[in-house]
């Protein structure tokens, strides 16, 4: 089954506006008419209605990093998914690692903003992963699996179309330390076994499952060679468009 790849840029807390549009404007210049990968980028709140003057009518997905996954109200600090689309966003990430282990957001938490994120008509990019303690511990596909079940639990498969999963293992992120195409390959591939015994094989069979934690363009190419990687998830490497255009193009 071939699968259309997919990478996203995760600009995270980082930029000034003026160098978020500079950068949205560069990413466009370099990969808006790229036909090889579907290119979707994640910067921070203030900077989405900008980032998505700058975009444009071209194909790079515009999306934010959260949402908080209640409609309305007293809720200081937190943005809404309804917000998001109403400032041009189509995607968004559920579940990103330091969501989760920075802001000790729990299963449950991601379960109902995964739920918010599709009742306002996002396509989201769920991420899960292991820590380093997880791991060594030989937990790394239960602790995988335990995330995916709590998310998707209870949903259909007609409500989940554009689901995209990220597998980002948390030791990764922003460390340095990429998973070799092996380590990835072995979780990518339960991870769609995993989600097949969920909401069946022919479902896992075209959900596309994205690779996150220290990519550069130098490992990207060999982690896109692997059956079960569909793309990757970009942190730092994100923040300089000649960078993320040659991670984009390493297919
Ligand atoms: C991320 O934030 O999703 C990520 C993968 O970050 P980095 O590429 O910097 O490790």
């Amino acid at each position: 089954m071939s699968r259309s790849p997919i990478v996203g840029g995760n600009w995270k807390m980082n930029l000034s506006l003026g160098e978020a549009e500079a950068l949205a404007s560069e990413v466009r210049h370099r990969l808006g008419s790229y036909p090889g990968a579907q290119t979707l980028i994640f910067p921070p709140f203030p900077y989405l209605q900008a980032v998505a003057g700058r975009l444009g009518d071209s194909p790079i997905g515009l999306g934010a990093q959260d949402l908080w996954y209640e409609g309305k109200g007293a809720f200081t600090g937190a943005v809404s998914a309804a917000m998001l689309v109403s400032v041009g966003c189509k995607w968004v990430l559920i579940g990103h690692s330091e969501r989760r282990h920075v802001f000790g957001e729990s299963d449950e938490i991601i379960a109902k903003k995964l739920r918010a994120a599709l009742h306002a008509g996002l396509k989201p990019v769920l991420c899960v992963g292991e820590t380093l303690l997880e791991r060594q511990a030989g937990q790394t596909f239960a602790v995988c699996g335990r995330q995916l079940r709590t998310a998707l639990q209870g949903l259909q498969r007609s409500e989940l179309e554009h689901l995209v999963v990220a597998y980002e293992p948390v030791w990764a992120i922003g460390t340095g330390l990429v998973a070799s195409p092996e380590q990835a390959q072995e979780v990518h591939a339960d991870i769609r076994d995993r989600v097949g015994d969920i909401l069946g094989m022919d479902f896992a069979a075209k959900l596309r499952i994205q690779y996150g934690g220290s990519v550069k363009s130098s490992t990207a190419a060999g982690l896109m060679t692997k059956p079960d990687v569909d793309g990757l998830l970009v942190g730092g490497a994100s923040l300089l468009a000649e960078e993320f255009a040659a991670i984009v193009r390493a297919k």
